[in-house]
């Protein structure tokens, strides 16, 4: 069902004191950042082979990431996998007893569709389904 790893969710206090590490470090490339606004963050993509570093910088202090970081401090937020047919994916997790944080896709970076599934469900690990073209 699932075709590879999309991307990998970093959440990070500063995007641009972060890119110091991913870009002028690591060597890896910017590609764009993006504000998704539904999740209140600001996104910078780094391509890494046929996946990618998504960097998420909270906009404001009721976002997601921030409250994140307050709690767990930096670091690996999520993870996410590439399906086809996310509706699809979704009802399949539902049928084999996955908690879904997101019962319908929504729309996250890049036009992606994009839904959340519990760590409860998944060995603690916050695990995105991404659908893109
Ligand atoms: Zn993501």
């Amino acid at each position: 069902m699932v075709k590879k790893v999309d991307h990998i969710g970093v959440a990070v206090k500063d995007l641009e004191e972060t890119l110091k590490f991913y870009r002028d470090v690591l060597g890896l490339e910017l590609q764009g950042t993006e504000i998704v606004k539904d999740q209140r963050v600001k996104v910078a993509f780094l391509p890494v082979g046929d996946t990618e570093m998504e960097l998420l910088e909270s906009t404001d202090k009721e976002g997601p990431i921030y409250k994140y970081i307050e709690k767990k401090g930096e670091g690996i937020q999520h993870i996410a996998y590439r399906v086809d047919d996310i509706e699809k994916a979704i009802k399949e997790m539902k049928e084999k007893g996955i908690k879904m944080i997101d019962e319908k896709p929504r729309y996250g970076a890049g036009g992606a569709k994009i839904a959340f599934l519990h760590p409860k469900s998944t060995h603690g690990v916050l695990v995105e389904l991404c659908e893109r073209d």
